[in-house]
């Protein structure tokens, strides 16, 4: 690998503020014959005055030579980047990269190492991401800044490396990424850039799920996510990646005047708290709405959109536990809680949604609120709240496995064989301490299931009750 060229556009400007960690390994890099930068989101974001998610460094020095400079380091990956583990973090360490062609719209062909920083500058998505600091082994170090990185920056604009038909061309993510750079950041995107991704949406479906979901992840954690997710809709992006999202807009909703349903999805969306699992919920909460609008109603939304939330997310390749919980808090959106619910119907709606599941659900349906043009409390989500906790302070029964008795106990004691009328027995039990904890009893327990075998006590009574009063819809 051929030493840095001197850099076209350096310019000295005070040193931007990097942490003593990065600095020691410039100073490696440097120290060892290498020229050395800091480059891309982490020189943006210190930049901005905003904390970078990661540091990255690149340099001429080819991966080996990276590694024999850090003994303690990991090549794992074919791309050039060497991670380097420091008492502090991690930080990545690529060698200089040249761009090569893209055929499938996501890869490179190849991975080229490059010689120059410029050439790994231009290979970058957008020119506030394509700035580095540093330099040749023995110069000051500097700014390099061939695209114009910093004054877009002073006026908040992400504006692509060169032409952007072609560099959304080699890789459709790029586009995800302005979106979600432009939530994230606060930023517009340039004119020019933004006609490009209209022109190039359709691309996005060479995507892999994964990748898609990496950028849709960090958009959702953006402090108002609308902002992208609306220039998704705007560039048809959104159609490509969620098509059942982009039936949204135009779906008449009752909610806020003059608004759809996109509006109040998006309304929902910045009002969630900023957690994946919640923000992803609000994403999907109403998904089912446009199949089954009729006369006027959404009914059952909330099971269709749970299946249709498992799937988008499975389409992803999200962590199945994760499908399972957004679908699960889709599913549950909807109750309504009356202040005449008796203590038992708390706890029963508390182990229906599960007690890990329960903030969240409180916070999706104070969210859903807020985006429906309400108060985060309307619907007496605070009482509820109050007295959830209030149950959960208290350790009640809320299933088999905490009951005084278990399957042993009713076959040693009561002779009654393992098998499915010895789990009923059971779930009968759990039903009676629920609507009456007191019972939670050794013998109490006993009693009521030898009266239950003998089918002297019909279930009707607890299991007629299980569920009353959880649901509206
Ligand atoms: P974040 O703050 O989320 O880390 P980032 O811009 O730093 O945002 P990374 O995924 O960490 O995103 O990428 C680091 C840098 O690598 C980017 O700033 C950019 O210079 C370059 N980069 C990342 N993805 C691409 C891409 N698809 N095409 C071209 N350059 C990219
Ligand atoms: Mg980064």
């Amino acid at each position: 690998m051929a030493c840095d060229t001197a850099p076209t556009a350096v310019e000295s400007a005070p040193a931007p503020q990097v942490p003593a960690a990065v600095a020691e390994l410039l100073v490696t890099l440097r120290g060892g014959g290498h020229s050395a930068y800091v480059v891309g989101g982490c020189l943006r974001d210190v930049l901005l005055g905003r904390d970078p998610a990661d540091w990255d460094l690149t340099t001429d020095a080819p991966p080996d030579r990276i590694q024999s400079l850090f003994p303690r380091s990991l090549y794992e990956n074919r791309f050039g980047t060497v991670v380097v583990r420091h008492a502090r973090g991690q930080y990545e360490i690529t060698a200089f990269r040249r761009d090569v062609e893209y055929s499938d719209h996501r890869h490179p062909d190849s991975v080229e190492f490059g010689d120059s920083i410029e050439e790994d500058l231009a290979r970058r998505d957008f020119t506030v991401n394509a700035m580095a600091w540093g330099g040749r082994p023995a110069e000051e170090s500097l700014f390099v800044d061939p695209h114009g990185g910093r004054a877009d920056l002073a006026r908040r604009a992400l504006r692509a490396v060169g032409d952007p038909d072609r560099r959304f061309g080699e890789d459709a993510l790029r586009m995800v990424r302005a979106v979600r750079l432009a939530a994230t950041l606060g930023f517009e995107i340039e004119a020019e850039t933004l006609a490009s991704i209209g022109r190039n949406a359709e691309l996005a479906r060479h995507l892999s799920g994964e990748r898609i979901a990496a950028e849709l992840f960090k958009l959702l954690a953006a402090p108002r996510p609308s902002v992208g997710l609306r220039l998704m809709t705007q560039t048809g992006l959104l159609a490509v990646i969620a098509p059942d999202l982009a039936r949204q807009p135009r779906i008449p909703q009752n909610k806020v005047s003059g608004e759809d349903l996109w509006d109040h999805t998006l309304r929902t969306v910045d009002a969630a708290p900023n957690r994946t699992l919640v923000r992803l919920a609000a994403l999907l909460h109403d998904i089912g709405k446009p199949d089954t609008l009729a006369d006027g109603h959404f009914h059952g939304h909330e099971i269709v959109g749970a299946a249709m939330a498992r799937e988008f997310l499975a389409g992803l390749h999200a962590p199945k536990a994760l499908q399972e919980r957004v679908a699960h808090l889709v599913r549950n959106h909807m109750f309504s809680y009356q202040p005449n619910w008796s203590d038992a119907a708390v706890r029963r709606f508390i182990r229906k949604v599960g007690p890990g599941s329960i903030d969240d659900l409180l916070a999706l349906r104070a969210a859903d609120n807020e985006g429906s043009g309400l108060t985060a409390e309307a619907g007496l989500l605070p009482e509820l709240e109050r007295r959830i906790r209030d149950e959960l302070a208290a350790h009640v029964v809320l299933g088999r496995q905490q009951l005084a008795i278990d399957g042993h106990d009713l076959h040693s004691e009561l002779g009654i064989p393992p098998g499915r009328a010895l789990g009923r027995i059971l779930d009968e039990l759990t039903e009676r301490v629920i609507a009456e904890p007191a019972l939670n009893d050794r013998a109490i327990l006993l009693e009521l299931a030898h009266a239950i075998g003998d089918g002297s006590t019909g279930g009707e009574q607890a299991s007629g009750s299980s569920g009353r009063n959880i649901e509206a819809s």
